[in-house]
């Protein structure tokens, strides 16, 4: 499942869609010196800029306190330049990352990430969703792999990945179970699965001999060692499996094409061409 090739098609439809919104503002901040949260930062920033989105990176310095943190959170909330925010995560240590993400106003939470949006993926009526989640259903969708019906076992239960990609694969009518790090037999539940979501960061965690032949297995983690990046996903599971996104270049490319249509959806909520709940 070629991911870089579907994400350049959802960019460029969402380009399309820009133009026509007229604007689009897109808050990305990131506070610290994560190397990887640098790398991340300035690929959405390049990505939402190539889009025709305004993009605006905001950094604050590894010792910015919460209270300062919180105060450009609520400008942004505030900001009728800006549609959609993005916390890069993981703050510093100094900081409580639910209160950050609890303060960014629902309707321009991109990620998807704050109580509101999460309860509403939960109850099945999604509004904003996680990216990455949104891009293992895409690619399923692109593939003509239909979850209805079928055994979704996801691996990992964070609220970025493993709990939005669990929802959404029960939203599309799959029997869906959550693996994690006390699961008693990981291998035994994977090979019943048709659809894998790895989202775990042990490479190689899901080896051929765990996996259904013909299975649809999407690889989400990503470790960076010294021979390069690795997924969850051992290379070998190519033998088996009847669709798999290569690492890197699958759910990597995805989450950044979906990120800004969220940043899209965003807009629309805030112009009112969308609905969204008020309280
Ligand atoms: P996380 O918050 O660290 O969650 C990891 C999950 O894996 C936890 O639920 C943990 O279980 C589970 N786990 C750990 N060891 C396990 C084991 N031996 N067997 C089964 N489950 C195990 O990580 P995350 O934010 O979800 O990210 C997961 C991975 O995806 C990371 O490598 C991250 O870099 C990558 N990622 C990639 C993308 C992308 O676009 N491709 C996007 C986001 C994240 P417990 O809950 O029991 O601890």
């Amino acid at each position: 499942m070629d991911g870089k090739a579907l994400a350049a098609e959802i960019r460029a439809h969402v380009a399309r869609e820009v133009a026509e919104l007229g604007h689009v503002g897109l808050a990305t901040v990131l506070v610290g010196d994560d190397p990887a949260s640098h790398v991340y930062i300035s690929l959405k920033q390049k990505a939402a800029t190539e889009a025709g989105i305004d993009a605006r990176d905001v950094r604050l310095p590894e010792d910015a306190s919460e209270d300062e943190v919180l105060a450009l959170v609520g400008e942004l909330n505030d900001d009728d330049e800006i549609d959609g925010i993005l916390v890069q995560l993981p703050l510093p240590g100094q900081i409580d990352e639910p209160r950050v993400t609890g303060a960014v106003s629902p309707p321009k939470d991109v990620d998807g990430i704050h109580p509101v949006n999460a309860g509403y993926l939960y109850l099945g009526t999604p509004l904003h969703v996680p990216a990455t989640p949104a891009g293992c259903m895409e690619l399923l969708a692109a593939h003509g792999v239909d979850p209805a019906g079928k055994e979704a076992v996801v691996i990992g239960r964070s609220e970025i990945v493993g709990r939005p990609v669990a929802m959404l694969l029960l939203q599309a009518n799959a029997t869906v179970t959550m693996c994690h790090s006390k699961t008693a037999d990981l291998a035994a539940e994977v090979r019943r699965a048709d659809i894998v979501v790895a989202a775990v960061g042990v490479p190689g965690i899901v080896t051929a001999d765990m996996v259904k032949p013909g299975a649809s297995v999407l690889d989400v983690g990503l470790t960076r060692t010294e021979d390069g990046i690795r997924g969850d996903v051992a290379p070998e599971v190519a033998d088996v499996a009847g669709h798999l996104t290569p690492m890197p270049g699958g759910t990597g490319p995805m989450t950044i094409a979906l990120l800004l249509r969220s940043a899209v959806k965003a807009a629309r909520f805030r112009r009112g061409i969308l609905a969204y709940p008020s309280f």
